[in-house]
């Protein structure tokens, strides 16, 4: 068990007169290999959490484990963590500074101790991972697009070679061609490579694709941890906590209050063909 959490809270200002609870008793185990996507609205406590799994923010209760160790234990080597614990900010370009990409993705490895001709070759697999194409290494991370700084920047922490991967709203502020294609790289990060993936979104129509368990944070606490499809039968819910399911998981359940046999717990458009075709099929046979 790669990443437990336990009884977390944080309090920011704590014995202030501006003391305000970010996280309110969240108990939750990631197992090996697992992509979750996180949800919650603005505010709902979303990078607080994620900040305490590489132990960059200490709680003001509970705990995290890495691989049975409490990482906010005295003489923990924190330094290691961040390593297998790769965490991509919000707004990741803001933080390239070398003058040429393949530095800049060098910069992490070199850090962690290894010599330049290592560092190279980390810095140039993560890049091919994220799909940078080779011409681009020598050039300034700044003649890039939105879409492709931030691939850039992902590879950064990639070069580490984490075992586990946790994104920050990555696709915030992109086009609808960069998200897609930021995404796509996460998802063969971790069907490729069986990197465990935490993806922090606002939106439902991004995880559901292609998370395997969605957790809901809302107003500092946990409201679900499940698949998708078991998140998204709290169509109600979820509406009143400012976030959907997606769009085609409405459409299902209206055609199915018009007395369509439909399965209602669809979340992909995918699943939704799937379901019609079906649909289809028992129509001809009836016929
Ligand atoms: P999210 O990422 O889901 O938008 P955050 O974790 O950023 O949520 O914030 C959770 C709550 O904690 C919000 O009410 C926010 O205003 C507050 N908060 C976040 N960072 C700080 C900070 N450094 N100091 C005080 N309050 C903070
Ligand atoms: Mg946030």
């Amino acid at each position: 068990m790669p990443l437990k959490v336990e009884h977390l809270s944080h309090i920011y200002q704590q014995g202030t007169a501006m003391e305000s609870w970010a996280l309110r008793d969240i108990s939750f185990e990631v197992e090996d290999g697992t992509f979750v996507g996180l949800i919650g609205h603005t505010g709902s406590g979303k990078s607080t959490l994620i900040q305490h799994l590489n132990g960059l923010i200490k709680p003001s209760e509970g705990t995290v484990y890495f691989d049975g160790e409490d990482i906010f234990a005295a003489g923990y080597d924190l330094k290691g963590l961040r390593a297998k614990v790769g965490l991509v900010f919000q707004y990741p370009e803001y933080q390239l500074f070398e003058q040429d990409i393949l530095s800049d993705v060098k910069f992490g490895p070199k850090n962690m101790g290894l010599s330049d001709k290592e560092a190279e070759e980390k810095a140039i697999d993560a890049l091919r991972l994220v799909r940078v194409d080779e011409k681009y290494f020598s050039r300034s991370p700044f003649e890039l697009s939105g879409g492709q700084k931030r691939r850039v920047a992902i590879a950064g922490v990639l070069a580490m070679e984490p075992k586990v991967l946790i994104l920050d709203e990555p696709t915030a502020g992109l086009d609808p061609k960069g998200r897609d294609e930021i995404l796509e790289s996460i998802d063969s990060l971790h069907k490729e490579r069986g990197i465990t993936i935490i993806l922090v979104s606002h939106s439902m129509e991004d995880v559901a694709m292609y998370a395997d368990r969605i957790l809901v944070l809302d107003g500092s606490e946990l409201k679900f941890f499940d698949t998708p499809k078991e998140v998204f039968k709290h169509k109600k819910e979820l509406k009143r906590m400012g976030l959907a399911a997606p769009e085609i998981t409405y459409l299902a359940s209206d055609l199915r209050k018009a007395g369509i046999d439909i399965d209602d717990t669809i979340s992909t458009v995918e699943e939704a063909k799937t379901e019609i075709l079906r649909l289809l099929s028992v129509e001809k046979d009836k016929a």
